[in-house]
This record gives structure tokens, C-alpha cells and sequence, in this order.
């Protein structure tokens, strides 16, 4: 291994290699997808029965897009191209209403999106000398598990800690002197503050780099952070439904994050009129997966907003590089790193016989991580006097909005009328954490 590329043929590869290669990857992924109910029905209405049906990359402008709602109607075994017997993990994407999606893995998809990781890893310059503490959950969510079996193959020291329980990360990130942290903006924000309550010094950690995706955040946080610790940040975009962290990554130059274009055909769309939109140009990111067999997903439109950055990176990696995620085209809310639709909460709320028929959904920092409040209207015949009976439906409505979106938010109880009525389309969100 050379210790500035991971795998230097493909990640220098020269456009026209990319393009053939491109063009036999995505023949052979339309042959695995048409195995599908899903695709196959969907294939042959636009004409394409076979794989050789695509005769150049032009023709991926033939076959329709797909959207989360497709993943979600196929669910749970729509879109899987493969044997059960083949596949040897699953993964689920959060937020989302109801009926979750689900994406199958065979153990070459493992090991290709593995392959991806270390790519990311040492493209910032990381080697196996360095200490890596993932802070990202590890199990149906893709940030923990991900990232983790790269660092591990790369022969990085792996401490796989998860989530929460600040002290104890610290207290870790000193005792086996960690150089690499994977972790939400957010929390990375968080640590920092407790390391000045616990009045730590920094010059206790051994931190050198930080891997802070799943969220958005901004240029200047990244110089913040970069500024508290005195390290480098690196930006690290996935979606679960791209097997997760691993899509793109930033290289030592920070100059936009690469898109390893041999496992993903990238387009930028508009999303009005999904026109493929050139460089530079801010719009839809669209991802084909190039390398999955169990689930090779088509054109998938992801929701996230970013351009592509124009020009060559110094680093001679030659896979376009995407902008930082300037939004979504839905109404997600990102609360934490956790994928959360405001239609989960009405769904949930709506269904508890005391809840009135107006709430508000309220986003607040609280330090520098997010918290959410859910305000509800009861029926006035519930304002009693009995603190008891209301602290009851409380904990309910908490229970139950937790075990739909995993995040415990703070429930309000308000007496009906009491609550913002807005004129026209109801404003049930507000934002008012600070833009990282
Ligand atoms: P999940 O499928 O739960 O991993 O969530 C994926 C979503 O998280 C993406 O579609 C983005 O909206 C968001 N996301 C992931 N990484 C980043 C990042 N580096 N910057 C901004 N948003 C991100
Ligand atoms: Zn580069």
C-alpha cells in the first residue's frame, strides 16, 4: 500500500478508463436490478430488459429516478436482487414515516464499501500508526459499523466506543491517546464543551484529525472546531441508502469532498424539472450504485442539495468533488445526526385521544447540541388540577414519539387555543437553533 492513496489505479484513474469502466458497471448493476419485481417492472416500461440495453452513459438518462417512497412501497423485499441466503447484513435508515427502508448487503458489498473507507481514511492522510474513536452509534445506522471496518482493515487502532457518555469518551480518547475521531459536528462541539467543564487541557489529547459528517454544518464551525482542538477536520457525506459513510470525503487539501465515481455515478439535478445540471451548478444529488449486488439502487434521488466543484484537486485523486450540503428538498429535520420527518411526530401525536388538534414542533440548542420540543394542545377538560394525570400523558406521549423517532423530545402540554395559529399552511416547525 502507498500511504497517500489507498488504491492509487482507481482513485487516479483518467476519464476515459473511468467512463468505460462506468459504462460495464452499470450494465452489469441494471442486469442485477432487473432481478427485482421493483425494477424489472419499472425497466421495461422505459425499454431496457437487459443490461446490454444500455449501450453508453447516455443512456442512464433512460431509466427513471428512484425515491425514498419507492424503497419504502418495496419494503421489505422488493428491491433485493439477491438470494436471502447471499445476504449478510441489513441496514435500516432512520427517519422515516412508518414503514422504514431497508437496504441488504452480500459480503462483496461489505467488502467494497470497506474498500471505500479506507480510500476516505487515507485520503486524509491517516495511517495504521493512528488511533480511531468512533463516536457515530453503531447498529441499523450506518455511521458506526461503516466507518469502523475500514479503519479496521487500514490496521488503524479501533476504539469502538459509540455514542454518548462524554466523560467516558474522553477519559478514553486520553488513556489510549486517540489521533482520529469520527463524530456529528454536534457532538464534537459537545466534547469540547465538557472538556472545559471537566477542566481538561488540551494538551491531554493526542486528537490530530476529526471525521464530522451525518448533519449539516457550516465552513465556519469546521474553522471553529478546527480552532478549539487544533486539528484538521475532514467533511464526510453518506446516506444509508448508499450503504452510508464512505459516498464522499474530503482529502487533505479540504477542498470538497471526492465522490468515488467507480461505485457511484453522480448527477446534480434540478429538482423542479430534474434537468442534469453542469458544474458548479447547485442542485439534487442523484446516486447510482455502480459495485451493490443485494440492493443496486438506480438513479436514487437523495434529497441533499450540493454542486460539484469545478477543476482538478491537488491531490491527483481524480473523482469530482461535491460541495458541502447546503440543504434539502424536503422537510427533514436533522436533530443530532437522527433523520427525523415532522410527519413522524403529527403521526404519533395525532393518535393519542387527549391531543387537541394543534402543536408545534420547536428546535432549540441546548449547549451546542440540538433539542427538540413538541408542544400539544389538550382538551381543556384535562386541566383538572391533577399534576399526576397530566404527567402521565406526558411520559405517553414521550414514550411513544421516542420509540418513533429515537430521540426523547421534551413534551409541553398547552390548554387548547393556547398555540400559534398561522394563517394558511400551518407553520408546525420552528427552527431556531443557530446555523452550525
Ligand atoms: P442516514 O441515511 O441516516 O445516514 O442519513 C443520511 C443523510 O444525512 C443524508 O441524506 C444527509 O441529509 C445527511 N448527511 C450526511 N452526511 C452529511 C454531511 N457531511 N453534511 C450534511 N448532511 C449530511
Ligand atoms: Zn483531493
Amino acid at each position: 500500500m502507498e500511504a497517500y492513496y489507498w488504491n492509487k489505479e482507481l482513485e487516479t484513474i483518467d476519464q476515459a478508463s473511468l467512463e468505460d469502466l462506468q459504462l460495464k458497471l452499470l450494465r452489469d448493476t441494471v442486469q442485477a436490478a432487473l432481478k427485482t419485481p421493483f425494477y424489472r417492472n419499472r425497466l421495461k416500461k422505459a425499454g431496457i430488459n437487459s443490461g446490454d440495453d444500455i449501450r453508453s452513459l447516455q443512456d442512464l438518462q433512460r431509466i427513471p429516478f428512484t425515491t425514498k417512497d419507492d424503497l419504502r412501497e418495496g419494503y421489505p423485499t422488493g428491491l433485493l436482487a439477491v438470494d436471502l441466503a447471499e445476504v449478510v447484513r441489513i441496514h435500516t435508515s432512520s427517519g422515516t414515516t412508518g414503514t422504514p427502508t431497508v437496504i441488504y448487503h452480500t459480503k462483496e458489498d461489505l467488502d467494497n464499501w470497506t474498500e471505500l473507507v479506507c480510500r476516505c481514511i487515507v485520503a486524509t492522510g491517516a495511517t495504521r500508526e493512528d488511533v480511531f474513536q468512533n463516536t457515530m452509534s453503531y447498529g441499523l445506522f450506518t455511521g458506526g459499523l461503516g466507518l469502523h471496518y475500514g479503519a479496521e482493515r487500514l490496521g488503524m487502532t479501533v476504539i469502538p466506543v459509540g455514542s454518548g457518555n462524554t466523560r467516558r469518551q474522553i477519559q478514553l480518547m486520553k488513556d489510549f491517546k486517540t489521533t482520529v475521531i469520527h463524530a456529528t459536528p454536534s457532538y464534537m462541539l459537545h466534547i469540547y464543551s465538557k472538556l472545559n467543564e471537566f477542566k481538561i487541557p488540551l494538551n491531554e489529547l493526542f486528537l490530530k484529525k476529526a471525521y464530522l459528517g451525518a448533519e449539516p454544518y457550516s465552513e465556519n464551525t469546521r474553522r471553529k472546531i478546527e480552532e478549539f482542538f487544533h486539528i484538521d477536520v475532514y467533511n464526510s457525506y453518506g446516506l444509508s441508502e448508499m450503504n452510508g459513510p464512505g459516498v464522499s470525503f474530503e482529502c487533505i487539501h479540504k477542498c470538497g469532498m471526492h465522490t468515488w465515481e467507480d461505485s457511484y455515478l453522480l448527477e446534480i439535478i434540478d429538482p423542479k424539472t430534474t434537468r442534469t445540471l453542469s458544474e458548479e451548478h447547485e442542485g439534487e444529488i442523484v446516486l447510482t450504485n455502480l459495485r451493490r449486488r443485494a440492493t443496486p439502487l438506480l438513479r436514487y434521488r437523495t434529497r441533499d442539495l450540493a454542486f460539484i466543484h469545478k477543476g482538478k484537486c491537488k491531490c491527483k485523486r481524480t473523482h469530482r468533488r461535491l460541495s458541502r450540503i447546503t440543504g434539502r428538498t424536503d422537510d427533514m429535520l436533522i436533530i443530532n445526526g437522527v433523520n427525523v420527518y415532522p410527519s413522524q411526530i403529527e403521526e404519533v401525536i395525532m393518535r393519542i385521544p387527549q391531543v387537541g388538534t394543534n402543536y408545534q414542533i420547536c428546535l432549540e440548542k441546548d449547549g451546542t447540541l440540538d433539542k427538540i420540543i413538541v408542544k400539544v394542545e389538550i382538551y381543556s377538560k384535562l386541566f383538572t388540577g391533577d399534576i399526576r394525570q397530566l404527567d402521565t400523558l406526558k411520559a405517553k406521549i414521550n414514550e411513544e414519539l421516542r420509540a418513533a423517532i429515537i430521540i426523547s423530545p421534551i413534551v409541553e402540554l398547552h390548554e387548547p387555543g393556547s398555540l400559534p395559529v398561522s394563517e394558511g399552511k400551518a407553520k408546525r416547525v420552528v427552527d431556531s437553533r443557530t446555523k452550525l
